[in-house]
């Protein structure tokens, strides 16, 4: 047989060889970036073990309780857009408007299960991991909040949590120390009436700024200042530039690079979409500048 021969021979062996470890190369690599790329990775472990998050966190509360005092002075003073048009709430009781998850409540661990579990984010997941009352606590909100409540200012938790997972909110919140006003309603959650439908929270704002005047408005979420949240991004940025003012004064933001209505906006609210189409839209939207 001559070498040509024994070429025509191995070559098939070459090809399915080279074919085959190509083949098991490329599932391997698959198989491990859907494991160890879970999109959620780096913002979860930011969030868990950065001294820079909490330093944020801590230095955001710190300017919340200057930002109060300023307030409590000055009855003119309100964070609530739905108290504009009115100088009625002046002689409110004041309060203070906090967000729970991600502002108060550190559910990073349930973030971080979605990651090693390789799972995008679900609603029963999410009650099941909100009965489990095992959230921490955002560096600085306890201090802040107690500080308000010393100062005789009522503190509101403004959540989107379910009405039906409210106790296991507000035995979260106790057993970590946060305030509850005894008598009142502390913790205002999503469904709790028949008119609080909605994720948008302004229908409870109204509800908060008949009987409080509202210092400050704490969240994560452009959703927790502003019903303006939900448009696209560019709507989003012309909303929150004309609430240039409001900014470090009387809305006081925190990061969440996990979720948030930033990231809906990026795959436009299709919900629809399979994950790897959501990944296509806001693949869509990097700025490369080249
Ligand atoms: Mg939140």
């Amino acid at each position: 047989m001559g070498s040509d021969s024994r070429l025509l021979l191995i070559l098939p062996l070459i090809l399915f060889g080279c074919s085959t470890i190509e083949k098991l190369g490329t599932n391997q690599t698959t198989s491990e970036s859907n494991t160890e790329r879970h999109e959620q990775l780096h913002s979860v472990l930011w969030l868990q073990t950065s001294v820079e998050y909490a330093g944020i966190t801590k230095g955001a509360y710190a300017l919340a309780a200057l930002r109060m005092d300023e307030a409590l002075s000055d009855t003119m003073w309100t964070a609530s857009l739905e108290q504009l048009g009115s100088a009625a709430y002046a002689s409110l009781p004041p309060a203070v408007v906090l967000d729970v998850d991600e502002t108060v409540l550190d559910n990073s661990a349930f973030q971080a299960r979605l990651v090693e579990d390789d799972l995008p984010y679900d609603g029963n997941i999410w009650n099941e991991w909100v009965m489990e009352e095992k959230a921490g606590s955002i560096p600085g909100a306890l201090d802040f909040t107690r500080y308000a409540a010393s100062k005789g200012v009522h503190v509101i938790y403004l959540t989107n949590r379910e009405a039906g997972v409210e106790t296991s909110t507000e035995n979260n919140l106790r057993a970590l120390g946060f305030p509850m006003n005894s008598g009142e309603q502390s913790v205002i959650s999503k469904r709790e009436r028949p008119e609080w439908g909605s994720s948008d929270k302004s229908s409870r704002r109204a509800f908060v700024s008949e009987r409080y005047r509202v210092l400050l408005l704490i969240g994560d979420n452009y959703g927790d200042f502003t019903e303006e949240a939900n448009g696209s991004l560019l709507e989003r940025r012309r909303s929150s530039s004309n609430y240039a003012s409001y900014w470090g004064k009387k809305w006081i933001v925190l990061p969440n690079p996990m979720y948030g209505t930033w990231e809906r906006a990026l795959f436009n609210y299709d919900y629809g979409a399979s994950e790897s189409e959501k990944i296509r839209l806001k693949r869509a939207n990097l700025f490369t500048n080249r």
